[in-house]
């Protein structure tokens, strides 16, 4: 079936969005949910063919958030609060849009579009941007201390005690996600100390390390994004682990540390959570007794089929993602896009 997906992206989306059909599909009531990680940085920087499938460029995300505000009602963070907790009234069509891991560019770069075109976001952030030094997100780091070569994967297996198989042979993508996973067991410091290790012994990722791409916002630049008129900010962990790795104890630390740390330094409460990576191989039913016992009023998860009150620990969002045309974007945020995954199956996994 692999076949179908140029005939997807090339000639049934664009066909049903130019004809309007895809705006039909959209339930009148309830509310979509949009997932953005941040956007692409102007040239002269290089795009990361992996890293930066999440980002966005600036024109790709003014003419999505010009389409949204065209078709539907895009909600505020509090708008949406009221209707998950209190069953308030939403405006027909809602969509809430959503921008994950607290990346500086979402304050430089992200920030005047969205205040441009007068849209809304819940930013989630993890609770390491209260410091003033927050650098990478840390499986980012991973993946260019991997790509670069200077340490080995055999290396980084030692490092991190992976017991899993030897993917000798296997992509650089499968070698990475097996060390995050791995990496993912360690209490956040010793995580943070064993890539620290890693980072020592490589000089080619040092002029990275200093490019804003792969910064976090730092407490000052947190503070700023959050007094931003209509931005919102909610809690994303405190470190992004795959938190179904984590022990018990240390996944509750991550979440509860999380929520703490960023009402401190923000004075305000934090209601809202997305569990990294939000996908069910990251997460479970743990996560979500967890998210609930920490007093979040909600979660999110990374694509999911229902954005409705009685599953408000597992609300869906629609993940953003570089190439999407904007039939695909649409195909994906009306929901036609994951009903047509659920009616024919796994095999549409690879559709597109
Ligand atoms: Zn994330």
């Amino acid at each position: 079936m692999r076949f179908v997906s140029p005939l997807l992206k090339r000639v049934v989306y664009p066909a049903m969005h130019y004809a309007g059909w895809l705006g039909r599909c959209v339930p009148s009531n309830g509310c979509l949910v949009v997932n953005y990680h941040g956007v692409i940085p102007p040239s002269p920087y290089c795009r990361h063919p992996f890293l930066d499938e999440n980002l966005v460029s600036s024109a790709a995300l003014q003419e999505q958030l010009q389409f949204l505000k065209a078709r539907y009602n895009v909600i505020e963070a509090e708008t949406f609060r009221g209707w998950i907790g209190k069953g308030d009234a939403l405006p027909p069509r809602s969509v809430l849009v959503t921008c994950d891991d607290g990346l500086q560019n979402n304050l430089s770069d992200m920030l005047p579009i969205l205040q441009r075109e007068g849209v809304p976001c819940l930013f989630f952030v993890t609770g390491e941007s209260s410091g003033e030094y927050p650098g990478m997100v840390w499986y980012e780091e991973l993946y260019h201390l991997l790509e670069d070569g200077e340490v080995s994967y055999r290396d980084v297996r030692i490092v991190f005690e992976t017991d899993g198989p030897d993917l000798r042979d296997d992509s650089l993508h499968e070698k990475w996600w097996s060390c995050v996973m791995s990496a993912s067991r360690l209490n956040a410091h010793v995580r943070a100390e064993k890539i620290g290790l890693l980072r020592s012994k490589c000089r080619s990722t040092a002029p990275k390390m200093s490019e804003g791409r792969w910064m976090r916002l730092n407490v000052g630049e947190l503070r700023q994004l959050a007094g931003s008129s209509r931005m919102s900010i909610g809690a994303h962990t405190m470190s992004h682990p795959v938190l179904s790795q984590c022990s018990e104890d240390e996944a509750r630390r991550e979440i509860d540390e999380c929520k703490a740390e960023l009402e401190r330094v923000l004075g305000q409460a934090v209601w809202a959570f997305a569990y990294p990576f939000g996908n069910p191989a990251t997460m479970g039913t743990r996560e979500v007794d967890l998210a609930r016992q920490a007093e979040f009023e909600c979660a999110f998860v990374v694509g999911g089929r229902t954005v409705e009150p009685a599953q408000r620990f597992l609300l869906s969002r629609t993940h953003v993602t570089a190439n999407m045309s904007l039939a695909e974007f649409e195909a994906h945020v009306s929901g036609f896009h994951t009903r047509l995954r659920a009616a024919f199956g796994a095999a549409t996994e690879s559709w597109v």
